[in-house]
């Protein structure tokens, strides 16, 4: 394993032929996309990436991700620590592949002549293991259970609103 920078590029068809393992930290602040969605950009994501090549000599890569990020709990509207974290296993492919030739067990990339783009792939997948609806620990949440609850009927009745204020203007003859 190869500890250091995480290069944003990367031909893995030839780290595949030499076996080569990377380990490394890329700055969160380097993903806007993911950003947006997080209270922080502070902070960083742990990377090890194992090029091989298996018994079909397919070029295989092996990503790990970890990483904590600081999301809105959705319970309390407060901060929350979120641990992230992705095991994923792509076959190295030639763009335009059939599917049917796809090698079987592992998620696919298509990669041709340009060199990965490492750092949108690490992106892509850090965007997908964020919680759709972020939350504290149970222990760790401020918001007594339930109050999500009243609080949407709340809500709710504060929508209707508009339209039980036309009802009175409705009924009212003077206007
Ligand atoms: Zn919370």
């Amino acid at each position: 394993m190869i500890y250091g920078p995480i290069p944003p590029h990367v031909d893995p068809r030839k780290l595949a032929d030499r076996s080569i393992s990377l380990a490394g930290e890329l700055q969160l602040s380097e993903f806007s996309r993911a950003c947006e969605l997080l209270t922080s950009d502070a902070g960083v994501v742990h990377a090890e990436l194992v090029f091989s090549r298996d018994e079909q000599q397919v070029a295989v890569m092996q990503l790990k991700l970890e990483s904590e990020v600081r999301m809105i709990c959705q319970r309390c509207l407060d901060e929350a620590v979120i641990a992230v974290s992705g095991d994923y296993t792509y076959a190295i492919v030639v763009p335009g592949t059939d599917e049917l030739h796809f090698p079987q067990g592992y998620d696919v990339l298509e990669v041709g002549e340009e060199p990965l783009d490492l750092l949108a792939l690490v992106e892509d997948e850090l965007l997908l293991a964020l919680p759709i609806v972020p939350m504290h620990p149970p222990e760790e949440c401020q918001q007594p259970a339930g109050l999500l609850e009243s609080e949407s009927s709340e809500n709710a009745v504060k929508r209707s609103n508009p339209f039980s204020v036309l009802a009175q203007l409705k009924r009212d003859p003077n206007v």
